[in-house]
């Protein structure tokens, strides 16, 4: 077990700078579907953690509370030692300080790719448009799709416009990135594509949680693997560990049936 989980029956420990994102004692309730029970999770910077775990159990609301996309019933969430606002400006700070990328890519249909990038850094850092769409062909190009800054999201693959995304997640400059299930929508032959990016930026330290059936990029990628279940944490162990040597049933049964 690591430090943050042995922290969860005494006195949780306070975060210590290298914490980037604490996740502490949160639950979360739809109506009466208790969706989160009582997460602890602590990712420190640079570390890339994969979540995996059944569909229902709890990973996409786990990823959606820490941006704050969804509210949390009790506990507490930390984003490099500030609590998350409530609301207001604020939070729309702290929210562009955790990047996010979803299966279905969600670009601006009706911008061009470049505009995708730009928007973000214009808007909410106030960057000058030249500045911006120097950033942003560097981006594309760091991700392989600078060839297309001018069209539209429609006229890419699905592998090119997710690499957009993350282009669109790094003009921020995040101090992490979520992705929830990126390569699930994708066709077979373009998952390589868009996992490549994401090695890169694990190799380059970025702080990131990965939501992912991508069992080879978990083993490859990740420095923890995080397994949930029905709402929450069983266990948490290095790829290794969790893969050769699965402790609980639920996850011995979950990886009998996807490996
Ligand atoms: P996962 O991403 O692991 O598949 P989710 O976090 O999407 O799981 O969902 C966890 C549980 O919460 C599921 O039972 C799901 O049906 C429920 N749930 C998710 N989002 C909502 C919502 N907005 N309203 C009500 N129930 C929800
Ligand atoms: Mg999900």
């Amino acid at each position: 077990m690591t430090a943050a989980s042995e922290t969860h029956a005494g006195t949780p420990a306070a975060p210590g700078p290298d914490d980037l994102i604490v996740v502490r004692g949160v639950n979360k309730y739809y109506g009466k579907l208790h969706a989160l029970k009582d997460v602890n999770l602590t990712v420190k910077r640079g570390e890339v953690v994969v979540i995996i775990g059944p569909s229902g159990s709890g990973k996409s609301t786990l990823c959606r509370t820490i941006n704050r996309l969804e509210t949390i019933s009790d506990g507490e969430i930390l984003l490099d030692g500030q609590a998350l606002p409530q609301e207001g400006k604020a939070l729309a700070k702290l929210r562009a300080e955790v990047g996010m990328v979803f299966q279905s890519f969600n670009l601006f249909a009706h911008k061009t790719i470049l505009e995708n990038v730009t928007l973000g850094p214009v808007k909410v850092r106030g960057m000058a448009k030249d500045a911006a769409d120097t950033l942003g062909r560097d981006l594309l190009e760091r991700v392989g799709v600078e060839s297309q800054v001018l069209k539209y999201p429609a006229q890419l693959s699905g592998g090119q416009q997710q690499r957009v995304a993350i282009a669109r997640a790094l003009a921020m400059e995040p101090k992490a990135i979520l992705f929830d299930e990126p390569t699930s929508a994708l066709d077979p032959e373009m998952i390589n594509e868009v996992l490549d990016v994401m090695v890169d930026l694990a190799k380059k330290g970025m702080t990131m949680i990965v939501v992912t059936h991508e069992m080879g990029f978990a083993r490859t990628a990740a420095d923890r693997v995080v397994f949930m279940a029905d709402g929450a944490i069983v266990e948490e162990n290095t790829p290794e560990e969790f893969f050769n040597n699965p402790r609980s049933e639920r996850a011995k049964d979950f990886l009998s049936k996807i490996l």
